[in-house]
């Protein structure tokens, strides 16, 4: 089992040290998680200690991989060029959390959601999603329904929006990120819906498994849900990533 996706400084709660990393691999090692990718936020770029990675990586049997979590934003290609190309990343996330570039899953400042009308607000998410996949920038979409992360769901029927987004999706040959933490969010339910996975899996989209894991005791939280998610859907791999080349592991 892989866990793809993951913050060890998070939300600068602590510093990116060879201990802290190997924190993180004793857990994935209790869960049976084989690889372990850590994907920080673009905006703690700077945290980032690479030899803190490398040194971690020589201590421990959990294959780590580095990667980074991308905060797309339409206009600000320079800022994601320059993210995106700043470490030797095994493979780049690339994920959507804003709506006019204001962020959809702040837990404070939900002002968006009384702006828009909630079938709006997941059109305009949506549109953002689809632009973000046909960047051709990233490796993964992280998270790929984060908008309904609040269970905010529109009264009217969203699956026309939902086909356009797999069919952009799979257009941009890009992988869909399996993102168990929407289980710890009010709308308890694992980023993507059951409904927009298989329509990703109809079209052949592979997938990661992650935890999005803001701590060492979160990594592959809600396993015991996603897998037998996954699976039912029809999964029976999931991708892995070194150099940013694909290979994959059976589920
Ligand atoms: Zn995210
Ligand atoms: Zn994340």
């Amino acid at each position: 089992m892989i866990d793809y996706h993951l913050h060890v400084v998070a939300h600068g709660d602590r510093p990116m040290t060879v201990e802290n990393i190997l924190a993180y691999c004793e857990v994935a090692k209790e869960r049976g998680i084989l690889e372990m990718g850590i994907t920080e936020h673009d905006r703690y770029l700077d945290e980032i200690d690479l030899a803190a990675f490398q040194e971690a990586r020589e201590k421990t049997d959990v294959g780590l991989r580095l990667g980074i979590e991308i905060d797309f934003v339409s206009n600000k290609e320079e800022r994601m060029e320059h993210d995106l190309t700043a470490l030797p990343y095994d493979y780049v996330i690339g994920s959507v959390h804003r709506v006019d570039n204001e962020e959809i899953d702040h837990p404070n400042h939900r002002e968006i959601y009384d702006r828009y009308e909630t079938y709006d607000l997941y059109k305009a998410y949506y549109a953002n999603v689809r632009a973000a996949a046909l960047s051709g920038r990233f490796d993964v979409l992280g998270h790929p329904d984060l908008i309904k992360i609040f269970r905010r769901f529109p009264q009217r029927d969203i699956t026309e929006m939902l086909e356009e987004t797999a069919d952009a999706v799979a257009e941009s040959d890009i992988v869909v990120d399996v993102n168990a933490a929407g289980l710890r969010k009010p709308v308890a339910e694992i980023y993507p819906s059951r409904k927009l996975l298989e329509m990703f899996h109809r079209r052949g989209v592979p997938i990661i498994l992650s935890s999005d894991a803001h701590a060492p005791c979160e990594v592959g939280a809600g396993y015991e849900q996603s897998i037998p998610f996954v699976r039912d859907v029809g999964y029976r791999e999931v991708v892995t990533f070194e150099n940013r080349k694909r290979g994959t592991l059976p589920l």
